[in-house]
This record gives C-alpha cells, structure tokens and sequence, in this order.
C-alpha cells in the first residue's frame, strides 16, 4: 500500500460512528419507533453545514476553530438528494418536525432548494412537516423571502445581547446587533411570525441583557417574537463550560416577572417540547426558557439529530454516531432497509447524559463528545 493511500484526513476520522446492521427481515415502516425508555421518534434537526461565521465562545471558540480547523471536505456533506431521501424514510417512521441547523445553515448554497424539497414531505400519516431553521440571522434580511416562498414555516434566531459591545464579544467576529434584527424583521415581513429568538445567558457574561432584551421584544413585537432564555450546557469539549456560568432559568423568570412585567405559566405544554412557556399577565407577549441543565427533559426526548456528514446521533451529548451515509453510499440500501436499519437503532437508545448529570451520576467518559456546530443545536 502506498504512502498516501494510507492517510485518511482528520476531518473524515474525528468522528467515530458505527455501522448500522440492515436487519435480515427488513420490514415495511411502522410509523411509530419507540427507544428503549418508551421515548417515540418525532422531530429530526438536521445539520447541512459544519461552517459557521460567527464564533460564539461558547461554541466554536476562535482558538479552537481558527484557521487551520479542517472543516468537513464537500465530498463528505451530504447532498440535498441524500438528506431528503433520510428525511422521508425519517418522517415514514414517525418524524413531523424537522429542524435545519449547523454551523450555520444559510451559509450552505442554494439551502432553499433544500427548504423546497423538504416541503413536499409527508409525515407517516398523511400531513406536510413541520418545518423550521435556526439561524444566527446574519444572512436573513436577504434570504428570508426565499426560504418562506420554498416552504419553511417557522424560524428561530440566535441573539445573545441587544448591546453591541456585548454582543460583539460573544460572536467575536464583530458582527452587529442591527444586522440580526434586520433579519428578525425580514423573517416577520416574509411571514414566518412568531419568530422564535434563543439568547444563551451565560453568567457574568451577558445576563444583564435579560432585562433589556425581554423589554425590547415585548415592547416592540408583542406576541410576535417569543423570546427563550437557554441554559448554557456543557455540550461538545471546546467551550471549557463550568457549572458557575449557568444562570438557572428560575432566576431568569424571577428577573423578567420583576423588572419586565408580571408572568404566568402556560399550562397544557406538548410533550418533548424543550422550552417552558410563561405569558406576560397582560397578554402583550410571552417568553420561554429552556433549562437543560437544572430541569433535564431527557424523559420526553424525541429528538434524532442527523450531521452534516449523514451521521445519526440519539443525544445532543453523544460521543458516537451511527454512520447513515454508509447505508446510502456503501450499502445501497433501500428505503425499506434503512427504515429497519433506523428502527433497529432507535429501539435501542437510551440515552440521558442531562438527567444523569442532574442526578449527579457520574458521566465522565474517556470519549470526546460531539460538537455542537457538527450535530447542530
Ligand atoms: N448557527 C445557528 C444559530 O446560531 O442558531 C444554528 C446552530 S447553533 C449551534 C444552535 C443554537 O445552539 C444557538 O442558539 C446557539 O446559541 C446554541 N448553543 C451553542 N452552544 C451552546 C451551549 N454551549 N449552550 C447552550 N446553547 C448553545
């Protein structure tokens, strides 16, 4: 064997990832998976880039992702074809939501051909997708027209501070706050109300934006922008998270309800949804928070996440994938074979790294965790 034959770029192995076995007796989709703790398979975030412009520290920090990072070849991805062909053998199998992330997802090429061909999916009984993208909003003031024309129907942006400075530091590449409410307000003209706004609140960081940006959202879009407050989470192995920068999400309601206005819960939330919902008392708004670290919602979790490379992971804190883009590229498998591939899968997941960690169980492991811009948020 050659040399050069011998190397495998760093990019195609950082990834461990199992084969999936075809099952022998792949059988028809059922349309209702259920993992091993009598979780079912509902939604599918899907990430169509490893590429992002900003870098958030806490996520792709510049002194980790800097200009030698060896982002995923285009020869990895995979193509529009190949996610909408997993996406329709996901939705036979009890998928309604997908969600396209990243990276940064408008930063993939044409995304609203993507957004097109996904629209025409039909989950297992009959009914269009929902389909929604999370985005930091850089690029939405001139894509937001496209992508609600080609079929999305909702959207969340990413927006961690309404002041500049701070803002800046946490994207740190200098890019405005303006810019991403621009995009906000493309996203509303386009139709895509309520617009969905994630702030991660990291403490000593940007909570004293809390205040400001409830006030702003609720005083200037009413029910049309639902603010959510996250949790900063020890996702991925680069952002060096410590438990004393989590803000739990009680003090962020208790801040809102007394500096912003009076708040009340939402009763009758859906099951598997991450965010708590709390109403402002005078029915001008609402926001949420999603509490991942101090209220894990592993119990409920009906989230498969699927990477830019085709890689199938059961956690957001998962440490190994389940290599989806063999049975296409390798395998040629069919549809039906892919379904039991991915039955045979989710039967067995049982995965709780945030309820293990609430507990205190130790979940220290020797393998790395996956990074966030890989699987997407
Ligand atoms: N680039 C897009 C964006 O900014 O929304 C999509 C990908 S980004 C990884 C998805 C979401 O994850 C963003 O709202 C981001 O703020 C959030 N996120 C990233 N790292 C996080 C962390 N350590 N804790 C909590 N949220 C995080």
């Amino acid at each position: 064997m050659g040399e050069s034959s011998r190397v495998i770029p760093i990019a195609e192995q950082r990834h461990r990832a199992l084969t999936p076995r075809i099952p022998l007796d792949a059988r028809a989709p059922s349309g209702h998976l259920v993992d091993a703790l009598g979780r079912p398979l509902r939604d599918l975030r899907i990430s169509v880039t490893d590429r992002c412009n900003f870098r958030c520290s806490y996520c792709m920090p510049k002194e980790v992702f800097d200009r030698d990072y060896a982002f995923l070849p285009q020869s990895s991805l995979l193509s529009f074809e190949e996610i909408t062909r997993l996406a329709r053998v996901f939705a036979q199998q009890g998928v309604r939501k997908i969600r396209l992330t990243g990276g940064e997802p408008t930063l993939r090429k044409h995304l609203e051909v993507l957004v097109g061909m996904l629209a025409e999916l039909r989950s297992a009984d009959g009914q269009p997708l929902d389909l929604t993208l999370t985005t930091n909003g850089s690029l939405l003031a001139r894509k937001a027209r496209a992508l609600a024309d080609a079929g999305l129907q909702r959207i969340t942006v990413s927006l961690d501070a309404l002041d500049d400075a701070v803002f800046q530091r946490m994207n740190d590449v200098g890019f405005p706050v303006a810019d991403v409410l621009a995009g906000i307000d493309a996203a509303l003209d386009a139709g895509l109300a309520p617009v969905k706004v994630n702030m991660v609140v990291k403490r000593g960081t940007n909570e004293h934006e809390i205040v400001p940006m409830a006030r702003y959202f609720r005083e200037r879009y009413g029910n049309a922008v639902v603010l959510r407050f996250i949790e900063y989470m020890d996702v991925g192995e680069s952002n060096g998270w410590r438990m004393d920068h989590v803000l739990p999400s009680r003090q962020v309601v208790e801040r809102v309800a007394r500096d912003v206005h009076a708040l009340e819960a939402v009763d009758g939330q859906a099951k598997g949804e991450t965010a708590e919902r709390w109403r402002y008392a005078d029915g001008r708004g609402e926001i949420g928070v999603i509490s991942s670290v101090t209220q894990a919602f592993c119990g409920d979790c009906n989230r498969a996440r699927l990477s830019t490379e085709g890689k199938l992971y059961l956690c957001l804190f998962a440490t190994q994938g389940h290599d989806l883009r063999h049975l296409l590229r390798e395998a040629q498998a069919s549809d039906v074979q892919i379904a039991a591939a991915l039955a045979e899968i989710w039967a067995q997941r049982s995965d709780r790294y945030s309820a293990l960690r609430s507990a205190g169980v130790a979940t220290a492991s020797t393998e790395r965790k996956v990074e966030m811009h890989y699987i997407g948020g």
